[in-house]
């Protein structure tokens, strides 16, 4: 079985508001897509300003639960602290993976920058030995990613493989298309052999049908992952 979740973002993108997120996560649930809500942006450098922004999550999280919203919510960790200092940061992420967990909802972690993923993959672990509804994105394009895939498996880690968004040098990333697509074919492989909860977040025809392939041989509970209006196409059901 697999299910579409759409990434809404609307500042939550370009200067909307929390609502409209929430609006376009009710249009998708109408037409039985679940939705991840996200907030665009990243490196804030003002504890002032990463604090409004978990309030916001917060918010958003109350707004799901009062709304009876199918939605999960996607952060990045440069927005709540991550560039300010790494305790700061987990503590933030975790209040607002708290909050998730009372209202019974999920909190995705994306993926930024490679200076970024060592921390990110760490923070997260440190996470997930206290919560279970959280997970981590993962970037095909990064040669450490099928390392940091084989150790989420192990630690029953949640993880969206997705083909990374950041400009990385050759020394530590695939950087033509094809070889991206090849690496991300191999993780899918891997995550469909051996995975236990994952998430594809592409648009690439091949690798769709390479998933939806895998999983006639390796039937898994996946979902597929898209940006809102990108592959619409896709029929649902
Ligand atoms: C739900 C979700 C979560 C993500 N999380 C992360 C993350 O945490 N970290 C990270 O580094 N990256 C993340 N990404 C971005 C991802 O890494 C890719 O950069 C992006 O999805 C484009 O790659 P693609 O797999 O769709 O393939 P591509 O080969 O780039 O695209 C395939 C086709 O899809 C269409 N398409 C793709 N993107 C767009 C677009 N923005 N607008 C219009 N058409 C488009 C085009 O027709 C294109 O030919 C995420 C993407 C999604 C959908």
């Amino acid at each position: 079985m697999s299910e579409i979740l759409l990434r809404l973002s609307k500042q939550w993108i370009a200067g909307q508001t929390a609502d409209d997120a929430i609006r376009m996560a009710k249009l998708a649930n109408a037409r039985n897509i679940r939705g991840i809500i996200n907030k665009l942006g990243e490196h804030i450098e003002l504890e002032k300003e990463v604090q409004a922004t978990v309030k916001e999550y917060l918010n958003i999280l109350r707004r799901i639960e009062r709304d009876k919203i199918q939605s999960c919510i996607s952060v990045k960790l440069t927005q709540l602290g991550l560039s300010i200092n790494d305790s700061f940061c987990y503590a933030n992420v975790e209040h607002i993976v708290q909050e998730a967990e009372a209202l019974g909802n999920f909190v995705w972690i994306d993926m930024e920058s490679s200076q970024y993923t060592q921390t990110t993959i760490d923070l997260y672990f440190s996470l997930l030995n206290k919560h279970k509804n959280v997970g981590v994105a993962i970037q095909a394009y990064l040669r450490r990613s099928e390392d940091d895939i084989r150790n989420l498996i192990l630690k029953n880690g949640k993880i969206r493989l997705c083909k990374g968004a950041y400009r990385e040098s050759a020394k530590i990333a695939f950087k033509t298309k094809q070889e991206i697509s090849s690496n991300f074919a191999k993780l899918l492989k891997l995550l469909f052999m051996e995975g236990k909860e994952f998430a594809i977040a592409t648009h690439d025809n091949d690798l769709i049908n390479e998933a939806l392939e895998l999983n006639r041989i390796y039937p898994k509970d996946f979902e597929f992952q898209m940006l809102m209006g990108i592959r619409d196409d896709l029929n649902r059901s």
